[in-house]
């Protein structure tokens, strides 16, 4: 390690939560940095005692003010350790991802401990999102690594969002290598066809952390009539086509969404005669149905974008809820998530049961579901749960 690296003593006792693994420190349990370190450089964290800690990136324009790289002292933070970051991270997919399977996430940010770096990848292209000061800091390095172990004709940077404007980054989106795709790019999921955008669709272009979810309750819906509710570009409806689902109904309010989501089914030869996709909200289209289903699906998009948003988002979720519970049958499916960081799993649950009490429907809980594998976390980081969802049985 050189000489030169800055170092930041933590105050007496604040070095619990990182010992027990946890990958960040927060600005008030810093006592003092040495020199002038800047926001991104790599820092050498130190208990009040100066017993090292680890080596992580610093930003003193972010509330977190330090996330852990790496626990290890005797090793610089070069481009052979991204390399071997980046090996390890890849080489999992392999496993990890279904066959007939071209897109997955690649790195998943502090989950492959790199901290606010994610790369997803769609067929031979690599859409690369940057969150933080640290990534930024030493893109050059990181993105030469990259592209030698990961062979692409094209990369992508969508690097934008909150998370950025939190470490003090301006966005940046274009391309990295290659051209701009003159159409959707054409992906497989566990053998399934479907368009993604990766310029302007949502998130990188589609929502990879569902591919297992998508699968289990496509299973489960051999008969049924199916709302999908938050359908985007028919990910859920598509594996229920697949799966012998009688009817299914895609709301969204996305005209974009939708149109790619006919296109969509029809790619895998289903009928969006047979299978509506409907642009509306949700909100609305719940109360003025008369409909009754055998198998629901919400997945909306995070109605908590801060701290601040909790009280809202809660009531938001529980209405979506307490709505779909009343257009179920009994014996009927309710596949319901949340993505937000801000509301966990047990608030979550708090949240559906609060739902069924006023929908007054019993429920059983068949299983809790969350992001797929090519999406770890690290067990310590409970920040990076930020997919949840419950499968339930209406009973009575
Ligand atoms: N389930 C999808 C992902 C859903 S993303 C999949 O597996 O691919 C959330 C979607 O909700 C977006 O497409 C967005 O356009 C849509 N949306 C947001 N607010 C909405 C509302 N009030 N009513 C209907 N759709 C909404």
């Amino acid at each position: 390690m050189s000489l030169k690296t800055h170092r930041m003593t933590l105050k007496p006792g604040r070095d619990r939560s990182i010992r027990h693994g946890h990958p960040w420190i927060f600005s008030g349990a810093v006592a003092s940095v040495t020199g002038n370190a800047e926001p991104g450089d790599i820092v050498l964290a130190v208990s009040n005692d100066q017993e090292p800690l680890a080596q992580g990136f610093f930003n003193d324009q972010s509330d977190i003010r330090f996330r852990v790289l790496t626990r290890r002292f005797d090793a610089p933070v070069d481009a052979s350790f991204w390399a071997q970051r980046i090996r390890s991270a890849v080489d999992q997919r392999q496993r990890l991802v279904p066959p007939g399977t071209t897109a997955c996430r690649l790195i998943n940010a502090e989950g492959d401990e790199m901290p606010g770096l994610i790369v997803d990848r769609y067929g031979d292209s690599l859409v690369v999102t940057i969150a933080t000061a640290g990534i930024e800091k030493h893109r050059h390095v990181i993105l030469d690594q990259l592209r030698r172990i990961c062979p692409a004709t094209r990369i992508y940077e969508r690097s934008d969002g909150h998370a950025r404007q939190r470490e003090g980054l301006e966005d940046r989106i274009g391309p990295i290598l290659g051209d701009l795709p003159a159409a959707p790019i054409m992906i497989t999921e566990n053998h399934l066809l479907f368009e993604v955008d990766i310029i302007t669709g949502q998130k990188t272009g589609f929502f990879l952390d569902q591919r297992d979810n998508r699968e289990r309750i496509g299973g489960l819906s051999r008969g049924s009539v199916v709302l999908n509710c938050f359908s985007y570009t028919g990910g859920f409806s598509i594996y229920c086509a697949r799966g012998g689902a009688d009817r299914i109904i895609s709301v969204d309010t996305s005209a974009s969404a939708n149109d790619m989501a006919r296109r969509n089914l029809e790619l895998n030869g289903f009928s969006p005669e047979q299978h509506p996709v409907i642009q509306a909200d949700v909100f609305q289209y719940l109360r003025k149905t008369g409909e009754c289903f055998d198998l629901i699906i919400l997945d909306p998009p995070s109605f908590a974008k801060s701290g601040k948003d909790i009280a809202r988002a809660s009531r938001g979720y529980k209405d979506i809820n307490l709505q779909a519970m009343r257009r179920l049958r009994e014996g009927g499916l309710l596949a319901t998530f949340s993505c937000s960081n801000y509301i966990d799993q047990d608030l979550f649950e708090k949240i559906v049961l609060g739902a069924a009490r006023d929908a007054q429907r019993s429920l059983q809980l068949i299983a809790r579901l969350a992001a797929g594998g090519d999406h770890p976390i690290l067990l310590a980081h409970p920040e990076g749960r930020y997919l949840k969802g419950l499968l339930l049985r209406v009973v009575a």
